[in-house]
């Protein structure tokens, strides 16, 4: 009995060995032929094998029969591959040739390894730190510091509704508009990771402003041009848009070609036309375009359409695809110049069309060679693209929300205490770090990729949606903290433009439930799957043969990733992830790597089968996707948190908070996994990997409240760990500045606190009254409560904390909309007589 128990668990054991190893047919043909012959294997078949008659020693020879002739390349094809290659060309994802293009467009990096289930350490911790140039480092610290303390944000915001000039001729002057514009064609040249920072410390000043910066550098369409253009067009147009002597906009989004841009009804035939008083080919245009930023004041648009060649002008068939093109904005034929409101916003942004507008051949971006390319030249600049702009404003505007919430929570006193000192405000604050931290994290890892050549189209996509989506709680967050101090509008409101831009964030680059449910993980998954793109390029392979051996080739690797998938998700499951591989110096954060790596082989083992299981209805399981883009998410962003703290040097300050967001993370991985198998369509496989991944329950609990309590009061006090997690956003400590005020008052109020808690025990005891037309310092300090010296410095916080928590007021006349101001339509009148 013991024999065939320890027998039992000799077999179990190889043959996860086998499997976890992902071992070649052949290998478990000799253990299955090995197993009938070793006596003591009674328990399954050996011991009697032998010795039964016919059909059941046959039997019992049968796994090994079947399992060495599948090694042989040519029955193994005609058996099993060819089948399947036919079965699985009906079963996998339909890939449509736009989705095609996407696909092809980024590349594949860190998102490969946590989709392998054993990811390679080595390769997180290859991604360089930040670094930046000397050039970048003087820019972040001179210009784009001093552009901070110019803006004005009421005034652009509500005043003047618009940017103003200054800020422009600022931006322009100092070459803002052509970062990513090569130092060859007149730009800065900047690093990505040096944009993020800048693009980053403007945006904790103005949405407005990095707005107008920010467009320009992506898509709008310095990026295309310097990507794909003709020379011609880079030598003309990039030092132009470098200097700001054109405005630029990109135009894809129409009335009905939204989050389906492809499909838009943009249309362009080559025709021959007049252009500059000669006949030449060109493109025909008609379009209608909405929501473009930068639009109502562009002098250059960029314009997505798709392009038609009836007569054959061409030679490349009619549907020739989408394709983009520059179009002055006078030129004759453009429709420009009204505006859309965008949730308060006051850059620029609005609709423009045109019919039968008539342009040369050479205004296609990249030439007539080019044409048709326009998809996946859109998505190539957008799987680089989408891991800069919105990733570094949704960080730094978290980082903008922990810094004036934590130093207004301190300031602000209710029931005799700072509001950030209660429970209920600590567990808010406690989100509000955790988020900074790792949404900076990851912004810089992910910026670090794409500075050494990498387009992550998968990672940049959960990066557009997680960033964005944590921002948004941060800025509700510190509303709640904030009250009614953050609700009231008005020159010192300073968590406003924030508030009412979250949802541009949300909706723009992909809105962000397309995003999370079907760009994540439903395309991700062909793309970083060790396996699946394989063997659909193998399946979709117009040669037969090629494909059919490709197909081979992937058929086996998959299988044998699924079996050690199962293998390794069910062994490192039983063993707690004790053996789950961690790197060398990982001191302190050891047993969070080890738990990674358990939880990818989970991951694995729960993408693979989703996709061969739910195959082409992927696309729409999209609660499942989703579930899956958040567990996708949770592993890559607590993968940057620890190499985060490595990076910065593992300080002590940050001990709790890397712990808050680890544990955080992998509860959260735990909660979006599981609901992926607590709602997966088919029982069967639903059990299997409920099994498989919870043997013993759920593992993770989220951070207790008192380790959220521990972080919160590392932030509440100025220092390094409050500065280190808001680094890189403008710090403004002028008395004078909405922001500044907080800062200076915040420093007050430390320095006041044991004065204070005299005079809050003297209050409380009934010898200070403290109301109104009473001066209670005065009082104190008469009663020897305070010192003289105490009481000057109460008095000043008092007066500081006056002014932080007033909130401004407005006589009703100020804040009529202009067109309602007396005289409005007289000076209407007077400028169209003038006119
Ligand atoms: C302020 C602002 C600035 C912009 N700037 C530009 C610009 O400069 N240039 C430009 O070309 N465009 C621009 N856009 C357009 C922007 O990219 C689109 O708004 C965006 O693509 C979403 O399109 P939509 O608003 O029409 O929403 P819809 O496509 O109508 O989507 C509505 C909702 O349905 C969801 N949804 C749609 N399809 C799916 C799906 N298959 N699965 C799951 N959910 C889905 C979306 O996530 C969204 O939540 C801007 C938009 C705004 C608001």
């Amino acid at each position: 009995m013991t024999a065939w128990i320890v027998f039992a668990i000799l077999v179990v054991a190889l043959l996860m060995a086998l499997a976890m190893r992902k071992a070649p047919l052949w290998m478990w043909a000799a253990v299955a032929a090995l197993a009938v012959f070793v006596p003591q294997s009674g328990l399954l078949y050996g011991r009697f094998a032998p010795h039964l008659p016919g059909f059941w020693g046959l039997l019992a020879w049968l796994p090994a029969i079947m399992l060495a002739l599948l090694s042989v390349p040519a029955i193994r094809r005609a058996v099993l591959i060819e089948p399947a290659f036919h079965a699985i060309k009906g079963m996998l994802p339909k890939v449509s040739e736009t989705e095609q293009q996407a696909l092809d467009a980024g590349t594949v990096g860190f998102d490969a390894e946590l989709f392998s289930g054993t990811p390679d350490w080595h390769k997180l911790r290859a991604i360089p730190p930040i670094v930046l140039t000397a050039e970048e480092q003087a820019f972040l610290d001179g210009p784009t510091d001093e552009l901070c303390r110019l803006i004005d944000d009421w005034q652009v915001r509500f005043e003047g509704k618009e940017v103003p000039e200054k800020i422009w001729s600022f931006v322009r002057k100092h070459g803002f508009l052509g970062m990513l514009i090569s130092k060859e064609h007149g730009g800065l040249g900047f690093s990505p990771q040096a944009q993020s920072l800048i693009l980053g410390k403007i945006a904790s000043r103005s949405p407005d402003v990095v707005t107008i910066v920010m467009v320009p550098n992506s898509l709008g369409p310095g990026e295309l041009i310097e990507k794909y253009g003709t020379d011609e067009q880079k030598h003309h147009y990039l030092p132009r848009l470098a200097r700001g002597d054109e405005v630029p906009c990109f135009s894809l989004t129409g009335p009905t070609s939204g989050s389906d841009a492809a499909t838009m009804r943009d249309i362009g035939y080559v025709a021959k036309g007049q252009h500059d008083g000669r006949e030449v080919v060109g493109v025909r245009l008609s379009w209608d375009k909405r929501y473009i930023t930068l639009g109502p004041d562009a002098t250059l648009v960029g314009l997505a359409f798709r392009l038609f060649d009836p007569d054959g002008l061409l030679g490349k068939g009619e549907d020739i695809g989408i394709t983009l093109a520059l179009i002055p904005a006078s030129h004759p034929g453009v429709n420009i110049g009204r505006r859309h409101l965008p949730s308060g916003a006051a850059f620029p942004n609005g609709p423009n069309w045109g019919k039968d507008v008539f342009i040369p051949m050479d205004w296609i971006i990249g030439g007539e060679k080019m044409v048709g390319q326009g998809w996946r030249m859109l998505m190539e600049c957008l799987a680089a693209g989408r891991s800069i702009s919105l990733p570094s404003s949704a960080t730094a505007g978290a980082k903008a929300m922990l810094r004036f919430t934590t130093a207004y929570g301190r300031i602000r006193k209710q029931f005799g205490l700072p509001v950030a000192r209660m429970e209920g405000i600590e567990e808010p604050l406690a989100r509000l770090v955790e988020t900074t931290y790792v949404n900076e994290a990851a912004r810089a890892v992910t910026a670090a990729m794409v500075s050494r050549g990498e387009k992550p189209s998968v990672i940049s996509a959960l990066m557009k949606y997680q960033t964005t989506e944590r921002m948004r709680r941060a800025v509700n967050d510190a509303m709640d903290i904030h009250g009614g101090r953050a609700i009231c509008d008005g020159p010192t409101n300073y968590l406003q433009s924030a508030y009412q831009m979250v949802p541009v964030g949300i909706t723009v680059e992909g809105a962000n439930i397309l995003t999370r449910t079907l760009i994540t993980f439903a395309q991700g998954a062909l793309r970083s799957h060790p396996w699946l793109y394989k063997e659909v390029q193998a399946v979709q392979n117009p040669d037969s043969r090629a494909g059919l051996e490709a197909f081979d080739r992937a058929f086996r690797g998959h299988i044998a990733f699924s079996v050690s998938n199962m293998a390794g998700a069910f062994f490192h499951n039983i063993t707690g992830g004790l053996l789950g591989d961690v790197p060398e110096n990982a001191f302190g954060t050891g047993e969070y790597y080890r738990q990674l790596w358990r939880q990818s082989r989970n991951f694995a083992l729960v993408a693979d089968l989703t996709v061969a299981l739910l195959g082409g209805g992927l696309k729409t399981r999209q609660k499942i996707t989703g579930r899956l883009a958040d567990a996708l998410s949770e592993l890559y962003l607590t993968s940057c948190v620890l190499k985060r703290y490595e990076d910065d040097g593992k300080p002590s300050g940050d001990r709790h908070i890397v712990a808050l967001a680890a544990q955080n993370g992998l509860y959260r991985f735990q909660q979006a996994i599981g609901g992926a198998i607590d709602n997966f369509p088919l029982p069967p496989a639903r059990l299997l990997m409920r099994f498989l991944v919870f043997p013993f329950g759920r593992p993770y609990k989220p951070a207790s409240d008192r380790l959220g309590g521990q972080v919160v009061r590392l932030v509440l006090e100025p220092g390094e760990v409050r500065d280190r997690l808001t680094r890189h956003i403008y710090v403004s400590r002028d008395v004078d500045d909405p922001t500044g005020i907080l800062e200076v008052t915040l420093a007050k109020v430390i320095q006041a606190e044991e004065a204070e808690k005299k005079l809050e025990k003297a209050i409380r005891a009934g010898t200070i009254r403290r109301y109104h037309g009473i001066d209670w310092i005065a009082d104190a300090a008469a009663k020897g409560v305070v010192t003289e010296s105490e009481a000057m410095l109460l008095k000043e916080v008092e007066a500081l904390t006056a002014r932080v928590i007033a909130v401004d007021h407005f006589d009703p006349a100020e804040v009529r909309p202009n067109h309602m101001k007396p005289g409005h339509n007289a000076k209407a009148a007077e400028r169209s007589a003038a006119e």
